[in-house]
Formats: C-alpha cells, sequence, structure tokens
C-alpha cells in the first residue's frame, strides 16, 4: 500500500486559524500518537480520535498511518451495539452495565453515534452531564462520535474510532445509538453483539417498533423492569420472545433470548453480561466471530467507495453545473430518473447504458 506521506516526520500542522487566547498544543508525530494511544494516555487518545474526525487530508493520512501502526493491538475487544429510543433508559443502563464491568477488571469504553449532533448542532448523546459517575472511572472512557449526516461517515470515524479505543486497552466498547433511521444497521455493521432496550409497553409493544431492528438484535432487554413495572414487563417480555420466534435467527447457533433488566436498580445485568459473553464464546469457537468481522471489513470498504464515488461525483464541474437543470426536468417529467442518472454518470466521465453496465470514457 502506498501512502504518499514522510511517516516518520509528518506532523499535524499547527492550526493558524485558532485564536490566540488558546494555548495551542504541541504537534505530535506519528510515534507519538502511536506510543501515546498504546500506552493508555486519555489525551494522546483523545488527540488521535480528533485526528481520525478530521477532514484536513493530511490528518486522514497520518489517520491512516496510525491505525495502521495500532492495528496488531486491535481486535480483542468485545463490542457491543446498544439501541433504544431516547428516554428508554440507555445512558442509565450504561452507567451501571459500565460500572458492573469494571469492578470485574475490564475497561470500558462507550462510543456515542448521535445522529442529532449533524442536523441540529445539538447533541442528545453528547451531554456530558450522561452518564457521570462512569465518565470520572480512570477505567472508562466516554467519546461522543459526530455523525457527517452520512452513512460513510458515520462509518469511518466511529469505527476509527472503536479501533484506536481497542488499541489504547479497552476491552469492552458499547457503541450508542439512538433508534433512528439508519445508524442501527451502520452500528449494528461495526460490533459483534447488538443489544435493543426496549420499554415494557401497555400491550402496544410491537407498534410503533421497526421490525428491523428486532431483526438485528441479539438481544432484547426490557427495561425498567422493578416495582410496578413487573407484570407490564412480564407481558412485553412474552411479546417479544413470541415476535423473536417467527424470525429466522442470524445464526443457527443463536436464538437471540429476551431479557427484563432495570439500569435503576441493577436487576437482570449480571444475567445479561453472561449471556453476551456466551455469545462470544460460541461464535468464537464456531468462527462465525471472526467471519462476521472479515465481512464488516469488506462491507465498510464498500461504504467508502459509494462515499468517494459519491462525494467526486457531486463535486464534478459539469455535473455541479448541470444538476439544477436536470433535476428540474425530472421534477417536471420531461425525463425519467433513470434517464437523467445516465446523463449525470456520463457526464461525470461514465458511459452507464440501462442494463446497468458501466464503461470508464
Ligand atoms: P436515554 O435517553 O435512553 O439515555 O434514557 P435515560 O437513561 O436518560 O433515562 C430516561 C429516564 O428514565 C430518566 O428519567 C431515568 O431516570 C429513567 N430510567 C432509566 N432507567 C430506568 C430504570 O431502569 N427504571 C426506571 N424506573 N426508570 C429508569
Amino acid at each position: 500500500m502506498t501512502l504518499s506521506v514522510d511517516t516518520a516526520r509528518v506532523s499535524v500542522v499547527p492550526d493558524n486559524n485558532r485564536p490566540a487566547w488558546r494555548a495551542q498544543r504541541a504537534i505530535l508525530s506519528l510515534d507519538d500518537y502511536a506510543t501515546g494511544v498504546l500506552s493508555g494516555d486519555r489525551v494522546r487518545l483523545a488527540r488521535a480520535i480528533s485526528l481520525v474526525e478530521s477532514s484536513n487530508p493530511d490528518h486522514q493520512k497520518l489517520a491512516q498511518h496510525l491505525l495502521i501502526r495500532v492495528s496488531p493491538h486491535t481486535g480483542r475487544a468485545h463490542r457491543i451495539g446498544v439501541t433504544g429510543v431516547p428516554g428508554v433508559g440507555k445512558s442509565t443502563f450504561i452507567e451501571s452495565f459500565g460500572n458492573m464491568l469494571i469492578e470485574h477488571g475490564h475497561r470500558v469504553a462507550v462510543l456515542a453515534v448521535d445522529p442529532s449532533s449533524s442536523r441540529s448542532g445539538g447533541s442528545i448523546l453528547g451531554d456530558k452531564t450522561r452518564m457521570e459517575t462512569l465518565a470520572n472511572n480512570p477505567d472508562a472512557y466516554i467519546r461522543p462520535s459526530p455523525s457527517s449526516g452520512r452513512l460513510g461517515g458515520v462509518t469511518r470515524t466511529t469505527r476509527e474510532t472503536m479501533l484506536l479505543m481497542e488499541a489504547a486497552g479497552y476491552d469492552v466498547i458499547l457503541v450508542e445509538t439512538v433508534g433512528a433511521g439508519q445508524n442501527e444497521i451502520v452500528v449494528a455493521d461495526m460490533t459483534d453483539f447488538f443489544l435493543v432496550l426496549m420499554l415494557p409497553g401497555a400491550g402496544d409493544e410491537l407498534q410503533g417498533i421497526k421490525k428491523g431492528v428486532l431483526e438485528l438484535a441479539d438481544l432484547i432487554a426490557v427495561n425498567k423492569c422493578e416495582g410496578d413495572n413487573e407484570q407490564k414487563a412480564d407481558a412485553a417480555r412474552q411479546h417479544y420472545a413470541n415476535a423473536l420466534h417467527i424470525l429466522t435467527p442470524a445464526s443457527p447457533n443463536w436464538q437471540p433470548p429476551v431479557l427484563k433488566i432495570s439500569g435503576l436498580t441493577g436487576v437482570g445485568i449480571a444475567q445479561l453480561w453472561e449471556r453476551i459473553e456466551k455469545h462470544h464464546e460460541i461464535f468464537q469457537q464456531s468462527g462465525e466471530l471472526e467471519a462476521i468481522r472479515k465481512r464488516q471489513k469488506i462491507k465498510w470498504m464498500w461504504n467508502l467507495i459509494e462515499d468517494k464515488l459519491l462525494d467526486a461525483m457531486r463535486a464534478h464541474p459539469t455535473v455541479k453545473a448541470n444538476l439544477g437543470e436536470i433535476g428540474r426536468q425530472v421534477e417536471q417529467g420531461e425525463i425519467t430518473a433513470p434517464l437523467a442518472a445516465l446523463e449525470l454518470l456520463e457526464m461525470f466521465g461514465l458511459a452507464a447504458r440501462l442494463d446497468g453496465s458501466l464503461q470508464i470514457s
């Protein structure tokens, strides 16, 4: 692989636009980043993650070198996706789960994929007051992962951040996402185990839930199962168990269980971890874990290709100049969308045919 950068000497150029009142950060070399991350230095890890998130091409190249350098130290963590609607109790659960794992000797990293950060500028998951005790634990590391607003953007920075966290010695990575849109699929595509939190509802549990989420689930945890909720929770548990039963499981070796938990009281959290460990053991022994991770990497590569191609096409001067008019013609029904797509692809330099084949012109 050739990356046109002198890895021994390249370093992050200080940002000249930085306000003078802000202390300038020391320039770090590739070695500084690598040794910092591998030694678990939180400050260096944070800098490395910023490097991965940077849109500056020099930073991106350096980040790729860093990822290559640390890659032998990745892959040993449990990668767990956690999803659920806002208010289901994700942060309360993660706090209680994370603290329990740390008591058992684990080091826990939480990566919050936040779709709101790109859309509204606000942030649901990045709120510092969430998971306060976990955030202050030296064996935990919590980081919101900005979304670029596009699928590939989430995948790239989130996945790469996860790898850096693994290299820094975190052996349980929780990738949290709110139950919205495509994010769940993206998160399921970068984790080994997908945990779906649900509320104990009043008989209409299956309404309003996207069926797709159930298909992704390796375990459903009905949360807030304490006190008055107990009965409702039993009914919900039964509903989900039935719903999962009619789906074909993704693996013949794993029928996703439904557990009752309470993030608030800690009920069921230890049992949940036992199931995750069991899943890990089964999938490791069957070879599925390795196969899934390999498949995920290839899918990641294709996501990036799609992203880069689309970026390049949108930025192409002829495409850019004609996009408005062609879009108008499609809207007005003057040409069909497939023909418009072919025309734009041709402007981009690809001679496409309606049968789907493409030629580079
Ligand atoms: P998130 O939006 O999914 O991160 O949800 P939060 O963890 O912020 O919780 C939302 C609300 O539900 C808060 O008021 C929590 O105190 C409450 N909550 C969270 N977990 C539980 C639980 O296990 N039982 C009960 N009764 N309430 C909970």
